[in-house]
């Protein structure tokens, strides 16, 4: 109990102070600054919570086909600026406008408005985890119309719209910089905050695996964990069910998956497909085959691996992930789509064996 209430009372502390500096006691170990954003200045800062504290409405925008850092990051800070006394409506531009069943549990959905409901032209819009305004897809024209438009966001590769930015590629999610900004509003971070959050967080860390996990991604874990969030939970919605067609198509996908060890320059390439026709046998929904390339991306015998999945619409879209000796973010920018140098994806319209051939040609080692 007594410890309970002290790891509560840690979690209080000003940010600073959770890392560790002189909060006294000599056995206190020497962490180092935990902040999260360094590639944001101060003044963008103040600029954005000035912009958000005088707004009485706030549009709130995440990319196409949403993941747990675009929809949680959007959704954790809606609750917070609602907490403010804020209207809030948030949403992303799909054309089918689903929110994908993964993430149905994040906290906060009554907040998301269908495309066509949204603002043509908002006071103040804010974009989460887009790296272009092409990935706001059906609403890039209000993000094009808003009077105000702040991009947060954590791409290497954004292009830089939007009239301003909080952007640190150096965070390993959106939500670190949400995070942020909550603090910085004044908002207490609850559990249905920290949900989003925590949510956003262990989807762009893939658990706490990739190397984009740092002492303040850990630090911000524990923080959110310390809100009362069942982590178990989460993590069973997020990575541990699937409808039982999931196992067909799977076996289907992993069936033709191809292994071409000269390619990459020697590095290896490890690539299969998923077609809607089989998902289509098994009324299996686009989203539940977004996790695949996790499965393929083992191989030991190749640095590149990529999943294509087509989606309902016919198009392809293309997951790309590197071990870190090719940039696939360059590759998959040179295709028409972006992201992370091990971690990054494209949508392509032609057949398979095109969009391989054109992959294939752009691979070389960083
Ligand atoms: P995914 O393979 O869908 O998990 O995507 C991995 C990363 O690639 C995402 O975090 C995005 O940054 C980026 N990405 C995926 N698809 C696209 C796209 N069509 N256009 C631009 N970036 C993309
Ligand atoms: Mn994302
Ligand atoms: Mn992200």
């Amino acid at each position: 109990m007594g410890d309970v209430r002290e790891e509560r009372d840690v979690t209080r502390l000003p940010r600073d102070d959770r890392a560790g500096h002189g909060t006294g006691g000599s056995d206190a170990p020497c962490l180092p600054h935990l902040s999260h954003s360094g590639g944001v200045p101060e003044s963008d800062w103040a600029r954005a919570v000035e912009l958000i504290r005088s707004a009485d409405e706030i549009a709130l925008a995440c990319h196409v086909s949403p993941d747990g850092d675009a929809l949680g990051s959007m959704l954790a800070a809606g609750l917070a600026m609602r907490a403010l006394g804020k209207r809030v409506v948030a949403s992303f531009g799909d054309r089918r406008f689903e929110v994908p069943r993964l993430l149905r549990f994040l906290p906060g959905q009554e907040l998301l408005v269908e495309p066509a409901r949204y603002p043509e032209a908002p006071a103040l819009m804010i974009t989460f985890d887009a790296s272009t305004s092409a990935r706001l897809g059906l609403l890039g024209d209000s993000a094009a119309k808003a009077a105000e438009l702040i991009v947060v966001d954590h791409h290497p590769s954004n292009s830089g719209f939007g009239t301003m930015a909080l952007i640190d590629p150096g965070a390993a999610a959106t939500a670190m910089l949400v995070e942020e900004l909550i603090d910085r509003l004044g908002v207490p971070l609850d559990r249905d905050i920290a949900t989003g959050l925590y949510a956003g967080l262990v989807t762009d860390t893939g658990s706490f695996r990739h190397s984009s996990t740092s002492p303040a991604a850990h630090a911000m874990a524990a923080r959110l964990v310390a809100t009362g969030l069942r982590t178990d939970e989460i993590a069973r919605e997020l990575w541990d069910r699937s409808p039982f067609g999931y196992l067909k198509v799977l076996g289907a996908a992993l069936e033709r998956v191809h292994l071409e060890p000269e390619a990459a320059g020697g590095l290896g390439l490890v690539w299969t497909y998923v077609p809607r026709v089989d998902r289509a046998a098994y009324g299996l929904p686009y989203d539940e085959v977004e996790g695949m390339i996790d499965i393929v991306r083992r191989t030991d015998e190749a640095e590149v691996a990529i999943v294509l999945k087509e989606d309902d619409e016919g198009a392809w879209q293309v997951s790309t992930r590197s071990k870190g000796a090719v940039d696939v973010a360059r590759v998959c920018a040179a295709l028409g789509g972006g992201g992370h140098v091990r971690a990054a994806g494209f949508t392509s319209h032609r057949p398979v064996a095109e969009t391989m051939a054109d992959i294939r040609a752009l691979l070389t080692p960083a």
